[in-house]
């Protein structure tokens, strides 16, 4: 997401005169995009920052700004925390930075802006398209979060929810396509909650994504997060009637514990995940679900644990994001809960995760040697100029020799090896 919208302020920089350079000493101002979920990702900031001081000791007229969470949550107390920052700007405000840019030219003068808003959505600004492989492309379609989950900092550093006119959406993708891009992912915290009001009606996730996939049948459509309390079978019904919406499922499941999902605050049970993981594998037998795990979380028990085990055993993840908890400033968590678990012990319990999911993943894969997929091929494998890789459907990476395929292109290759992370396979010829 923070991808997605340092292509909005590249577009919004740009259009104000300024160019995007790639040696970061021509820079005059360095702009760095921030996230606030876990304190070790501000921590990684702090650490660049100081890295930064040499540069600006060389370079006197560089400034630097930090933009998202990590803006929004400290405010202006980070320019008194990290001297070197000269300004801050929040996830709702850039359209003003290129009057701050300007302002903070006078040595010594610092700006904040950090504002929320229940209204931004940047819907008519068209993205710069910072670092693409021409093939894939991400497209915001809401914008906040008000789930309020215990642990996490989002509703405080992103504001309300709120979607983006449909029409823009839509154009983007169109125009995407146009330009030869074969792949969009739509984002959101919580897309299956996007939903649009206007006088032709409303707009629901699987109405925009039926919208979307009807663009062509060559351009995929992905997208991310689902929460699972509002995953609908009207989209499942909506994915499996594309064969261009992917094949797979971003379903954070956080905990495998009752007691843990409710102190959570996140309105379901392990009764009703896995019924949606039921019926995800009814309408989509071949669909992949990946998902988000936090360890540690305040007062979970060994048992709470071995739950959260028992639950990946159930459900046998293609991939999962794994976390440590980290209490988070302002969150319910900090608020009213003690952050009871030992350092040492959420490593261990976190490390008992990564361990099975790395086991789980390795045995789903092998079940896909000898089978044919479409993969979408994306570029050079980093390994070999002789290899290329793609994606398939489930977004599992394949990687095969090359031969005379291209990037950009849909192939056919059937799967002949496996690691946990990557298939390999050989181009089947049509
Ligand atoms: N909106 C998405 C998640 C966004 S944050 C959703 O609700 O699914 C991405 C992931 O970071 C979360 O799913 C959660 O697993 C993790 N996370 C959020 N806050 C955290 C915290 N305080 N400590 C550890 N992990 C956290
Ligand atoms: Fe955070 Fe929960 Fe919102 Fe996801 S749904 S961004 S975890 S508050």
């Amino acid at each position: 997401m923070n991808f997605a919208d340092s292509e909005i302020v590249a577009s919004l920089l740009t259009k104000a005169n300024h160019t995007i350079v790639t040696d970061i000493e021509a820079a005059d101002y360095i702009l760095i995009n921030t996230c606030a979920i876990r304190d070790n990702a501000e921590q990684r900031i702090r650490k660049r920052l100081h890295e930064l001081r040499a540069l600006q000791q060389r370079h006197k007229q560089v400034r630097i700004g930090i933009l998202g969470c990590m803006a929004e949550r400290l405010q202006s107390q980070l320019m008194v925390e990290e001297e070197n920052v000269s300004f801050v700007v929040g996830p709702d405000a850039y359209r003003r930075l290129p009057e701050l840019l300007a302002s903070v030219r006078t040595p010594g003068t610092k700006a904040a802006e950090t504002e929320l808003s229940t209204t931004e959505t940047y819907a008519d600004i068209e993205p710069v398209r910072l670092g693409s492989n021409g093939i894939s492309a991400y497209i915001s379609i809401m914008r906040g979060c008000q789930n309020y989950c215990a642990y996490c900092v989002v509703p405080y550093t992103r504001g309300r929810e709120r979607s983006r006119d449909p029409e823009t959406i839509v154009s983007e993708a169109r125009n995407l396509f146009e330009q030869g891009y074969k792949e969009v992912t739509l984002l959101g915290q919580n897309v299956n909650s996007y939903r649009y009001a206007s006088e032709n009606g409303n707009v629901d996730f699987p109405e925009l994504m039926h919208r979307v996939a009807s663009i062509s049948p060559l351009l995929r459509v992905r997208f991310a997060t689902s929460h699972p309390k509002d995953l609908s079978d009207r989209l499942l019904e909506v994915m499996a009637s594309h064969s261009n919406i992917c094949k797979c499922i971003h379903l954070p499941v956080q905990s495998g514990s009752d007691r843990m999902l409710k102190l959570m605050n996140r309105h379901y049970d392990s009764a009703w995940y896995l019924d949606r993981i039921a019926a995800i594998r009814r309408y989509m037998p071949d669909c992949s679900i990946t998902t988000d795990v936090i360890a540690g979380f305040c007062t979970e028990t060994e048992e709470e644990h071995q739950m959260t085990l028992e639950m990946f055993r159930k459900v046998r993840y293609d991939y999962a994001y794994m976390f440590k908890f980290s209490m988070r400033p302002d969150t319910y968590a900090a608020k009213h809960l003690e952050d009871d678990i030992p350092e040492a012990e959420k490593t261990r319990r976190l490390e008992e995760i990564i361990a099975l999911q790395g086991q789980i993943a390795l045995e789903n894969n092998r079940k896909e040697i000898g089978k044919t997929f479409e993969v979408l091929v994306e570029g050079e494998s980093h390994r070999s100029k002789e290899q290329l890789f793609g994606r398939n459907s489930q977004n599992k990476v394949i990687v095969f020799d090359r031969h005379d395929a291209q990037p950009g292109q849909y192939i056919q290759v059937k799967v002949t090896d496996c690691t946990a992370a990557t298939l390999k396979g050989e181009i089947v010829q049509p």
